[in-house]
């Protein structure tokens, strides 16, 4: 009889697994594009449309799957100081051909996939690497702008591609692209399954990275919101570590038009846990020697991403 294979393919580690969420409102403080097709012309951006009580509202997007690539990239993308190469360099790991290596700090958590054995060159070296499949344990979410404004349409010229030409044989293309307007407001969120600390120090980092890079073309990035909550200016940004999900997610309803609103409704599910509305920066619940919940608010989320980051340069690029 044939044994029935049950076990899920991850490595036994001897450190412990968490599930791990980022929550943060997010805002472009410029035009943003991010391409999503051509039509007649204009490249377009991406949008929603949401059906609300009386009406149908359309919004500009940040779709997950692109901030997903962006983070990607992120990772691929990062310097190993002491070599002057890059982290995919060094793994031979990049896009489009993923590793899909357990080990691989990009391909553990953001999944990858080789569909035959195939032949890779690594650094100058031929190496084997069969046919795999490793399933990410990262989701993302989100992204839907809190302000219903339809993308601005703007006029571009699309310059010959050589850095300097003599002859003035090729003049500059015009064509039309659009862009979701500035001051936009974001609302995303990151889900990570059991992940180790040191897997959830990949995704600090990229989250972090990444703010700067999102966008195609020019121009591109985004920062962490602020307002005042919990008496002091700070980041619209909540960071769980939990075995429980004893927190109300602060997750934006897209029907949401008003900023207010969605502070507010952020607010409020970011400092309510297990039943009592906390004041803390930093709440933690503890059952036996186990710590089920811990949740990180504005700032302290912040800082405690970012020591997540610096580890994971001290680990993996150091
Ligand atoms: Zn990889």
């Amino acid at each position: 009889m044939a044994a029935i294979q049950t076990n899920s393919g991850l490595p036994q580690t001897d450190q412990p697994r968490y599930h791990f969420d980022i929550y943060a409102i997010l805002e472009a403080p410029q035009e943003l594009y991010f391409g999503h097709e051509t039509q007649v012309n204009v490249n377009m951006v991406e949008t929603v449309k949401i059906a609300t009580d009386n009406d149908v509202i359309e919004k500009c997007y940040i779709s997950p799957t692109k901030r997903r690539g962006v983070e990607r990239r992120s990772l691929i993308w990062a310097p190993l100081p002491s070599s002057g190469i890059l982290l995919g360099d060094k793994l031979g790991c990049g896009i489009p051909h993923t590793c899909a290596q357990p080990d691989c700090p990009i391909c553990a958590v953001y999944g990858g996939l080789i569909t035959s054995n195939i032949e890779v060159d690594v650094l100058g070296k031929r190496e084997s690497r069969k046919a795999t499949t490793t399933i990410g344990r990262l989701v993302h979410g989100g992204g839907v702008a809190i302000q219903s404004i339809e993308p601005s349409e703007k006029q571009r010229a699309m310059h010959p591609s050589t850095m300097h030409r003599d002859d003035s044989g090729i003049t500059p293309m015009p064509f039309k692209r659009q862009y979701n307007e500035p001051a936009l407001l974001y609302p995303v969120y990151n889900h990570c399954m059991s992940v180790t600390e040191p897997e959830f120090q990949a995704v600090a980092y990229a989250f972090l990275d990444a703010l700067a890079r999102l966008g195609a073309g020019n121009p591109k990035g985004v920062y962490i919101a602020e307002k005042p909550w919990l008496n002091v200016q700070q980041p619209l940004l909540v960071v769980d570590c939990y075995l429980a999900p004893l927190g109300k997610r602060p997750v934006i309803s897209p029907a949401i038009t008003h900023i207010e609103t969605a502070v507010v409704d952020f607010v409020s599910a970011a400092t309510w846990v297990h039943g009592q509305t906390i004041a803390a920066t930093t709440s933690t619940i503890k059952r036996d020697e186990w710590t089920v919940f811990t949740r990180w608010l504005g700032n302290d989320a912040l800082v405690k991403l970012q020591e997540y980051a610096t580890g994971f340069v001290t680990t993996v690029l150091l």
